[in-house]
């Protein structure tokens, strides 16, 4: 460790003469002038729990993509939704799609109920007993449960499935987590009732342990994500009269389901999770402006986009994003600016989750509308090159 990075550790308060110290610090010691980053906006004292060693502030831009017309359980209207991100024509696109979308009635959509995972590992001296253990796990759920539980008001754990490899058992607790997204609340409630667990007799035998053996794919894709629930599951579809497609994405549906339809086919031959255009495309941006974990893009944005034609002609799109992992409270969307951007969509208060996830399916379903039909009509290209570089009037082609 060098000089100044047991400095910066030492001087981790969360004041403004703390920060102003680290800036300091870093000035003397490289040749970076920081003046942007150094420009306050936040009380560092507010930042506790979001950020350590906290010098500044990056600032991303944020454009709003709508009217994104949702029919979903708890997001009904109208939204315009905001997405923080540097991609030239990104916001355009999406606001082609909704617009598309809105002009057919808007997209269906609905969101599961949210389950996180946390998944445990105890290493025993034989499988016999590690089987042992996990059949004791489920005889005695209600005593583990209420252990897990006592940690938290709004957490619930639902079951525990124990997954036995050898004489490694993991413990796959699944809970239900309100409208946070919930990876500190299911780390907490985990780690109480794994705590308990190893009091008990037959876990005596543990020879190792580690509270996550990363089977719960937290912030990883994996085959296993598409099957056990991380996040809500979301589905969004809608159909759009012929006409409209054409008159508006200037490409029918037959060329628009065949762009998909090959999209998928090389999704296949790449071994890719899932066969989608831009997911995360569209949930990073979300995330970034909500107040999201933008890392768990990871496991939300990937699934399954199926556009065709009907038989009467129209253009049908679905899309399912098995792994959703939003909140509307929790983490980030605390924040003064990412808490106006959930403002923006109606999901600033309590019970807000779902909708969020709503609004959120919806607006992956206008990206991939847009982007599969711009490749249909030919225009992705001329699309970026007018939009996806800086220009010097400022204003596109
Ligand atoms: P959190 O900010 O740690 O906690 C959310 C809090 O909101 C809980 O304390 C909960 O209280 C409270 N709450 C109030 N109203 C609620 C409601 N209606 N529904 C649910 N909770 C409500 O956020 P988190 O969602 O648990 O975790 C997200 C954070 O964890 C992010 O910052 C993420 O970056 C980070 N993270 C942690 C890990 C990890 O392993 N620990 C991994 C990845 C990411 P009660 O619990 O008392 O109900």
């Amino acid at each position: 460790m060098t000089r100044s990075h047991s400095r910066l550790a030492r001087i981790n308060q969360w004041t403004e003469n703390a920060r102003l110290e680290r800036l300091h610090l870093l000035r003397r010691e490289t040749d970076a002038s920081l003046t942007q980053l150094a420009t306050p906006l936040e009380d560092p004292s507010e930042l506790r729990g979001q950020i350590e060693n906290y010098v500044g502030v990056v600032r991303m831009p944020v454009g709003v993509a709508g009217p994104l017309a949702v029919c979903g359980e708890d997001a009904v209207g109208t939204y315009y939704v905001p997405l923080a991100t540097t991609e030239g024509t990104l916001v355009l696109a999406v606001t082609r799609g909704a617009e598309v979308i809105t002009s057919a009635g808007g997209a269906s959509v609905h969101a599961s109920d949210s389950q996180v995972t946390r998944a445990p590992l105890f290493v025993f001296p034989t499988g016999v007993l590690a089987r042992a253990a996990g059949r004791w796990v489920i005889e005695n759920f209600g005593a583990i449960r209420a252990q897990a539980e006592a940690t938290t008001r709004h957490g619930q754990l639902l079951w525990i499935e124990p997954i036995t490899a050898g004489r490694r058992l993991v413990l796959e607790f699944t809970f239900r987590t309100g409208d946070a997204a919930g990876q500190n609340m299911v780390t907490f409630a985990a780690d109480a009732a794994c705590c308990w667990l190893r009091g008990q007799p037959l876990f005596s035998r543990v020879e190792f342990y580690t509270l996550e053996s990363n089977l719960s794919h937290d912030k990883k894709i994996a085959n296993l994500t598409q099957a056990h629930r991380r996040g809500r599951q979301v589905n969004a579809e809608v159909t759009i009269p012929r006409a409209e497609v054409v008159r508006r994405f200037r490409a029918d549906p037959q060329a628009i389901a065949r762009v998909a339809l090959e999209g998928a086919y090389s999704s296949i031959l790449s071994g890719a999770v899932g066969a989608q255009a831009q997911f995360a495309n569209v949930l990073a941006a979300l995330f970034v402006a909500t107040g999201q974990d933008v890392a768990t893009v990871t496991e939300s944005g990937t699934g399954l986009t199926v556009i065709e034609e009907t038989a009467a002609g129209d253009l049908y799109a679905s899309v399912t994003i098995p792994n959703l992992l939003v909140g509307s409270v929790g983490g980030g969307t605390r924040l003064p600016s990412q808490r106006e951007c959930l403002d923006l969509i109606g999901c600033a208060q309590s019970g807000s989750a779902r909708k969020l996830a709503e609004i959120a399916g919806a607006a992956v379903l206008a990206g991939e509308l847009a982007l599969v039909a711009a490749l249909a009509s030919d225009t992705f290209a001329q699309a970026h090159a007018a939009y996806g570089r800086p220009r010097k009037t400022g204003t596109a082609a």
